[in-house]
């Protein structure tokens, strides 16, 4: 479309509201402002295009965006609403003049009700040319009026988590576009899970947007989402909508992701106590137990259908033994391993902590495996003072026993 004749017909330019839910309460806590653009067949179309375009200039943007925000707080003021609203802003534009027409502007609807703190800058991450430090001076100024800071489309390349963390925003809008199937979870799921580290370290809360299907919900859900946004919940319109819009859809759901959670805990406990009576008997070889690689020769066949690879390490994750390598169905020991280290892998030495604490075995969480780059999970346990079995179990088992994926 002519930006011409946008700037021609601002009557025709409008705000559309996208609705945010909370996981906590399952009801509207805000909106997003979305431009909109009547044509004159009465379709009615995003100004998305308009504003991400370079080769507009920036004083039609700026116009245009005025005319959005302005109609979206004459009908917030007019409707007496407490909620949130999302503005999405480029950090370009705003730098411009540091901010101040677009602070002038909210502060001018403060008389008719309106609370700063229900104000979101809404700023996409690759937004900024600028230096990064201008940005957070601005962020800085406005959060000392109350308004709040959001940084929006992270999820795609993950971003900068330096550049993020000291933009210090209150909210992180995580864009769930990426997963368009389910299968794509695993392959997304680190870069995403970093997300959700890096939110709570630096202590903003985590939006999903673009949550089209329940399987994206169910992701948001387990991965600290504590606010939704998106067509399965709610597609943008022109009017606000009731708090409890999605309410019983949010509850039904959560119970079902709840179920589904549950189901997958329960089967983890069952096959870490099934491999713990199994292994228990075994302990008592103790004669096989000082020679480790016969010790784990003389077990292997117990692990057969279960396990690929075990080892025994130290409680500083030295390893004793070989190797044992189940290759083309028969097992076979590498000697090469014994004497690596492993204390440096996540959670290695919390694990052996829990272990010899609790004399309880541990399943760890699904990985990747190093050299196999097959997805599998391990289970440890103490069998001596000072000596733990690590058995690493088999892509075909996990798959086989749906709920341990
Ligand atoms: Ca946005």
């Amino acid at each position: 479309m002519d930006p011409l004749d946008i700037m021609t017909n601002l009557e025709r330019v409008a705000p559309y509201y996208q609705a945010i839910f909370s996981a906590d309460t399952q009801e509207v806590i805000g909106y997003e402002v979305l431009g909109r653009y009547q044509m004159e067949n009465g379709d009615v179309t995003s100004l998305g295009h308009f504003f991400r375009d370079t080769t507009v200039p920036s004083e039609y943007q700026l116009e245009v965006d005025k005319v959005i925000i302005n109609k979206a707080l004459t009908y917030y003021t007019d409707n007496d609403c407490e909620l949130k609203l999302f503005f999405n802003q480029s950090a370009d534009l705003l730098l411009e003049d540091q901010g101040e027409s677009l602070l002038e502007l909210f502060l001018s609807y403060v008389p008719k009700g309106l609370k700063m703190e229900n104000i979101v800058i809404e700023m996409d991450e690759h937004s900024s040319k600028e230096d990064n430090e201008y940005l957070q001076h601005l962020f800085n100024y406005y959060k000392t009026y109350g308004i709040q800071v959001s940084i929006s489309n992270i999820g795609d390349a993950g971003g900068n988590m330096d550049r993020i963390g000291r933009l210090n925003p209150n909210i992180l809008k995580v864009n769930l576009e990426i997963l368009r199937q389910s299968y794509e979870v695993a392959a997304h799921q680190d870069i995403l899970h970093s997300l959700a580290v890096l939110s709570r370290k630096i202590g903003a809360a985590l939006l999903y947007e673009n949550v089209e299907a329940s399987f994206q919900l169910q992701y948001a859900w387990r991965n600290g989402g504590r606010y939704y946004q998106g067509f399965y919940l709610h597609k943008p319109g022109s009017e606000f909508i009731e708090k409890n819009y999605a309410k019983k859809i949010l509850i039904e759901k959560f119970q079902q992701f709840i179920r589904y959670e549950k189901r997958k805990l329960h089967a983890i406990h069952q096959f870490s106590g099934m491999l713990q009576n199994r292994i228990q008997p075994l302990l008592s070889k103790k004669t096989e137990m000082e020679e480790l690689d016969g010790w784990l020769q003389s077990i292997a066949e117990e692990m057969s259908e279960i396990s690929f690879r075990m080892y025994v390490c130290d409680e500083n994750g030295f390893q004793l033994s070989s190797n044992m390598l189940k290759d083309n169905g028969k097992w076979r020991t590498l000697p090469s391993s014994k004497g690596k280290n492993w204390s440096w892998r996540p959670y290695f030495l919390e694990h052996v902590m829990k272990m010899s604490m609790e004399r309880k075995g541990i399943l760890s969480d699904i990985y990747s495996d190093i050299e196999t780059g097959e997805t599998v999970r391990t289970y440890s346990c103490l069998i001596a003072q000072g000596k733990f079995l690590y058995i690493d179990i088999a892509y075909d088992y996990l798959y086989e026993n749906q709920d341990l994926l």
